[in-house]
């Protein structure tokens, strides 16, 4: 079938997005990405205590230190916008008190679990989020933009948006987005930089996005300027588009244009998504000159040794 043709997308396969992504989870699995193992930290985790995962804490916990990864940060969806699914979903104090406990039961197995959060930017909710914020200190906090109820990018919507316009009018509603939470200067990092590549699957594909990097300038500028990280997000492994959020070669433009700031994040939603892609994602930062990850622990920010800078050929 078509999607076993060399991993790449292909624009006449129709079914349904979580059947397609089940089976490039799978070929993936097969191809060995699902064992990554021997890396400091994964700083993008989902549990129970958002609307679209089921995974346990603990389960996560038991598969970082079977697989030697010391240090997880916990990001639980929270959501501004009341038609969003994490709107009101899990209080703060839940999601704190489920982490530090947890915290607390591995710290003598070797694990650091933090305090984490991902944040829904939208320019619309930027004071509410600004205020709350201050008000609810995290270890760690991603802004990302995610596709809403009434986004052109939604499967009811996007085959009437993307029609005979050009591509920088296609991404310039989610990128635009991106760019005033980069500028907002509230996050640590931009959690998956173009997911909206995710989206425009088969009408878009990541290879016309890929012929087009000067559409990203203006974001990754917008991250070098403020000064807040570029996370290389591996779900998109496991996605329509079969390659990070942002792919490789954006993560070495971010670094050409100044950018010193790295997150890596496996993004899992489910156990068996545990740390999945992630070693590739280490992989394609050290290719781009990274020797060390951005994180926080609640304090400044801090630098997390690359273990495969320097190893692992470009
Ligand atoms: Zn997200
Ligand atoms: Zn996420």
């Amino acid at each position: 079938m078509s999607h076993r043709h060399q991993g790449l997308p292909d624009a006449a396969d129709t079914r349904p997005r979580a059947e397609v992504e089940r089976d490039v989870w799978r070929a993936g699995v097969a191809a060995g990405l699902g064992d990554s193992r021997d890396l400091p930290l994964d700083s993008h985790l989902h549990t129970v205590r958002s609307p679209d995962a089921n995974a346990m804490l603990d389960a996560y916990c038991a598969l970082a230190v079977e697989r030697r990864i010391p240090e997880l940060a916990i990001t639980d969806h929270v959501d501004f916008d009341p038609t969003m699914p994490a709107y009101g979903y899990a209080s703060f104090a839940d999601r704190e008190r489920d982490v530090r406990e947890a915290a607390a039961r591995w710290a003598d197995r070797g694990l650091a679990i933090r305090f984490g959060v991902e944040i829904t930017y939208e320019r619309a909710f930027e004071a509410d989020i600004r205020g709350w914020l201050a008000r609810h200190p995290h270890d760690y906090v991603i802004g990302s933009v995610h596709i809403s109820e009434d986004s052109p990018y939604k499967a009811s919507n996007v085959a009437r948006f993307v029609a005979g316009r050009s591509l920088g009018e296609i991404v310039a509603p989610y990128f635009d987005e991106v760019i005033g939470a980069a500028r907002s200067g509230l996050f640590d990092t931009i959690g998956h930089l173009d997911f909206v590549k995710r989206y425009l699957v088969p009408h878009v594909l990541p290879a016309d996005l890929a012929g087009a990097p000067e559409l990203y300038e203006p974001v990754l500028a917008a991250l070098v300027e403020a000064g807040t990280a570029l996370e290389v997000n591996a779900s998109g492994l496991r996605q329509l588009p079969r390659e990070t959020y942002p792919s490789a070669p954006i993560v070495a433009r971010y670094r050409e244009l100044g950018g010193r700031h790295v997150t890596i994040g496996s993004d899992a939603h489910r156990t068996e998504w545990f740390a999945y892609g992630l070693a590739q994602a280490y992989g394609q930062a050290a290719s781009a000159g990274f020797e060390s990850l951005a994180f926080r622990r609640g304090a400044e920010r801090v630098a997390v040794l690359n273990p495969v800078y320097g190893i692992r050929p470009t």
